[in-house]
């Protein structure tokens, strides 16, 4: 059994499943997973029942819950309608309307398009599986006559409800950028990140270039003490690069503009620095957060926010408790404080104004490319330039640890299925003591206890961190590296490099 599929002008796709008549009536396979190859997933299927010259639509939700619909008519005839709402398309504003029929085809309308029907009979059942689950915040629609449209809806006493009447016309309404295609290869993309110099936004870059080789990725970073330009040395790839500041709404706003989506990573990150002096803190964490949102609410692109789960304050050192989405905020230092601001003012903004926002709060990371100010990558420096290693307090401090890589590929399902307004957590869930991460990068390096040395502690010092990520783990995302493996490479990349971190933890002088 198979099926004829036949792509049209404005890119719809026919579908033409093999029937089979006999004397009782006829069967026939209408979908089947492994005869669509390429085809998305269909997590949601809709049955609607109507009257003979009702008209339902026309339909389209925006942003990432944008829906590809697969149209069957099940009992009776409709005239099924699908319009190009994409903005840039060749075709925006071109219609193609197709009759249905229980042994006629099927048609695709993949996301981009406004989608309705008119039943041509008296009970009509029309039966369509959508590869986004209904979500009444992205929904949105455009007028069955609006009269640039010019739709010829054969039955003339339309039966239409108010809501369908209250659309805007297409040249008012929101037009949809499109997020993807069938087989696997959708449209190349245009990735803003920003703080792309920093640890994780330079990761972040690799990672996206790597695994979609046709985006293109333009980094904005004001190249802050904490950039280095070569973590992106010997970048493959469609890469921009532009020195700016994100409160620079005037160099935001003209790359937003045709942009798909912006990764905001850019931030003042180092809490020990918050504590002797925060203000670049709110500049760049609440003040540069709020004129990306505004950028937002210009444009309409896709916004990321790269929050941490030191928002949520500290948990006690013993227990098993872990955050999750709905844990209370309860920052406790400086730095944490102004990523919570951020945080509120992403909600705020998609409460108010309904922009595709989301937030992810991810724990601690490691691996390569980070500031040797941080922990791993200074007990390896320290330890080569035979320069004892700082442990805070008793270091039984907790913190749950999570390989760069691994949080990158969780930012990347978030950006294609995450749903507007949501918050994610992303966590490996590798609880660990601060003094048990020192001693096993020491032992990797094959030194003892002696490579260290206990500090006063940090004042307001969190105990631990933990948190509950199965709400992302639901999504389909798992971490990819186990810590042990991905603390070998990581050390392995401080080792290799080590001279060049070094410099920048201005310990040269103890290279030998
Ligand atoms: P980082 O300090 O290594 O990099 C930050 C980058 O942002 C730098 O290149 C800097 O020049 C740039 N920047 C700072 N202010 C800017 C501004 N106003 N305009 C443009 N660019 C600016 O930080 P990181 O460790 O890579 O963290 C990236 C993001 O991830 C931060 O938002 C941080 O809060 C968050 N985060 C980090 C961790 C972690 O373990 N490192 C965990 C969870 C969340």
């Amino acid at each position: 059994m198979g099926f004829k599929i036949q792509k049209t002008n404005i890119g719809l796709y026919l579908i033409k499943p093999d029937l089979y008549p006999d004397p009782r009536g006829f069967f026939s396979e209408v979908y089947k997973k492994s005869s669509f190859p390429g085809f998305p997933d269909f997590p949601q299927d809709n049955l609607s029942f109507s009257k003979r010259g009702v008209i339902r639509g026309l339909h389209y939700q925006v942003g990432p819950s944008a829906q590809g619909k697969l149209v069957r008519a099940v009992t009776g005839r409709v005239y099924d309608v699908a319009v190009d709402v994409r903005e840039g398309s060749g075709t925006l504003g071109k219609w193609e309307a197709y009759e249905l029929s229980p042994d006629g085809f099927s048609v695709y309308i993949p996301p981009g398009f406004a989608h309705g029907f008119q039943a041509l009979e008296e009970g009509t059942a029309v039966l369509y599986k959508v590869t986004a689950e209904y979500d009444k915040n992205a929904e949105r629609g455009i007028r069955y006559d609006d009269p640039d449209l010019g739709i010829p809806w054969p039955i003339k006493e339309a039966v239409v409800s108010d809501k369908d009447r209250g659309w805007p016309r297409l040249r008012d309404a929101e037009l949809m950028r499109p997020r993807g295609e069938i087989g696997g290869r959708r449209k190349p993309m245009k990735i803003i990140v920003t703080g792309g110099l920093g640890f994780i936004g330079s990761n972040f870059i690799r990672y996206w270039l790597s695994s979609y080789p046709r985006d293109s990725v333009v980094n904005v970073d004001a190249m802050t003490y904490a950039a280095d330009p070569d973590n992106l040395a010997g970048l493959k790839g469609d890469y921009a690069f532009v020195k700016a500041d994100i409160n620079d709404s005037e160099v935001m706003l003209r790359l937003a503009k045709d942009a798909d989506a912006i990764v905001n990573f850019a931030a003042e990150s180092h809490v020990d620095r918050s504590i002797s002096d925060s203000f670049p803190f709110l500049h760049s964490n609440v003040m540069g957060v709020h004129s990306l949102l505004e950028v937002v609410r210009r444009t309409g692109v896709r916004f990321h926010q790269i929050s941490t789960d030191e928002v949520y304050g500290s948990l006690p050192l013993e227990g098993s408790k872990k955050f999750d989405e709905g844990s209370p905020y309860n920052p406790r230092n400086p730095y944490s404080a102004t990523k919570a601001a951020a945080d509120f003012l992403v909600r705020a903004y998609h409460n108010t104004y309904r922009l595709p926002v989301t937030i992810s709060n991810c724990s601690n990371n490691f691996g390569p490319y980070q500031h040797p100010e941080k922990l791993i990558p200074k007990t390896v420096v320290n330890a080569l330039s035979g320069k004892k290693v700082p442990v805070y307090g008793d270091g039984k401090q907790v913190r749950d640890w999570i390989y760069v890589e691994d949080h990158c590929s969780a930012i990347d399902l978030i950006l294609r299925k995450g749903e507007p307004g949501e918050t994610y957590l992303v966590s490996a869930g590798n609880e660990k003591h601060n003094v048990d991460v020192v001693r096993q990068v020491l032992s990797l390096l094959g030194k003892g206890e002696e490579a260290m040395e206990f500090v006063p502690d940090r004042p307001g010092h969190d105990v631990r961190y933990a948190l509950d990520a199965s709400k992302l783990m639901a999504m389909g995302w798992k971490p990819r590296f186990s810590f042990d493996e991905a603390l070998r490479l990581t050390v392995e990349h401080y080792v290799e490099n080590y001279e060049r971190y070094a410099r920048k933890a201005g310990l040269m002088r103890f290279w030998r």
